[in-house]
């Protein structure tokens, strides 16, 4: 009689799982055409780091909400460990390059980047970051330049650029420059509103918006207040306005800054401010289905572990092996359309493969 149960509940759960796979698979082909790509870096953020902003929020992060999560290899074209430049290049254009290059392969070749195809097809285009928009990982995604440290050539480029919106620091990049040239009243000729503080960028809700909040870079968090939250919410406001979509890239720039200074209140801090910004964007994908946001980092900072904690004080202890970057991969969860795709372990250069072919673009590079 036991053998006779056994053998039901086997055949019950083949049934079950054969039923359960033909409704993913139904699932799957129902799932909406992406027509807007939500791309959000955290600079450094690693595992560890993600669980200490976990921690510290007493057990739960909006970015749990993701409902595929995979792993990136993120070393670069010559080295084991990639920097922000190659690491933001691997996303942003598909190619692993030299540590130091902005938007170019080995050779120094400029690589279209995922903002370029997107533009290119008609789609709004976007960069916020709480650093300078000059700064390695925004750059990446619109500037070509040898080296990160081009910041007035980079400045140049996102001048020439189709990009719809940008907000961060970098101010003086555009109106403090070697050359003279005040690219601030060059941005308002190609018909972009200007907009110096939190305030301006909030006013614009159409057409083309450079904001640059800070000469170099917005302050640490506390100081620079829910400046990454707003401006993502800002950026979606005016980007939505596309019937064709739109691709944004958001970048929580100082996770990185924290983990090389080997700062653990610091790093919760970035990580719960990126964490927040990561809200604004899941919110607007569950407002338009046809919105997949990715939520990666371009490489692991510092090393760090959490040696300890409490879930019910959101108590963190932690160690850091560097104050450099390591090279462990990262993680890359995904909500939305499409998510699906973002399972597994690969390249951060399949990234950008990934989602041309979720718009539809192609993967000619
Ligand atoms: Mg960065
Ligand atoms: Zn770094």
């Amino acid at each position: 009689m036991k053998r006779i149960h056994l053998s039901l509940l086997i055949v019950l759960s083949v049934f079950f799982v054969q039923c359960s796979s033909a409704g993913d698979k139904t699932g799957q082909e129902t799932t909406p055409q992406v027509k807007n790509v939500i791309i959000m870096i955290g600079d450094g953020m690693g595992v560890s780091q993600v669980y200490a902003g976990l921690t510290a929020n007493k057990g739960s992060l909006h970015l749990e909400k993701c409902q595929f999560v995979g792993f990136s290899k993120t070393y670069s074209a010559n080295n084991y460990i990639t920097d922000s430049g190659a690491g933001g290049t691997a996303i942003a254009c598909g190619t692993k390059t030299k540590n130091g290059a902005i938007g170019v392969d080995v050779d120094g070749k400029p690589v279209k980047s995922i903002l370029e195809y997107a533009a290119e097809n008609g789609l709004s285009t976007g960069v916020v970051a709480s650093c300078a928009v000059t700064h390695a990982t925004p750059a990446s995604f619109v500037a070509h330049q040898p080296s990160r440290k081009m910041e007035e050539e980079i400045a140049v480029d996102f001048l020439n650029s189709d990009i719809t919106v940008f907000i961060g620091g970098g101010k003086r990049y555009f109106d403090a420059r070697s050359d003279n040239e005040n690219l601030l009243d060059k941005l308002e000729a190609k018909g972009f509103q200007v907009a110096l503080n939190m305030d301006d960028v909030k006013k614009v809700t159409t057409g083309k918006l450079a904001g640059l909040v800070a000469d170099e870079h917005p302050a640490l968090y506390p100081e620079r207040g829910e400046f990454l939250p707003e401006s993502v919410q800002a950026a979606i406001n005016l980007l939505k306005n596309n019937d064709k979509g739109f691709c944004l890239m958001v970048e929580g720039s100082q996770i990185d800054w924290a983990c090389h200074a080997n700062e653990k209140d610091a790093t919760v801090n970035e990580m719960l401010d990126f964490d927040r910004a990561i809200k604004v964007a899941l919110d607007y994908a569950d407002q338009d289905p046809n919105t997949l946001v990715i939520i990666t980092a371009d490489h692991e900072t510092g090393g760090m572990a959490l040696t300890g904690g409490d879930l019910s004080t959101g108590e963190v202890e932690a160690t850091y092996a560097s104050t450099g970057h390591t090279s462990v991969m990262v993680p890359v969860f995904a909500y939305g359309a499409g998510a699906v795709e973002f399972a597994g372990i690969y390249q951060n250069t399949d990234i950008l493969t990934k989602i041309l072919n979720l718009y539809g673009f192609g993967t000619e590079k």
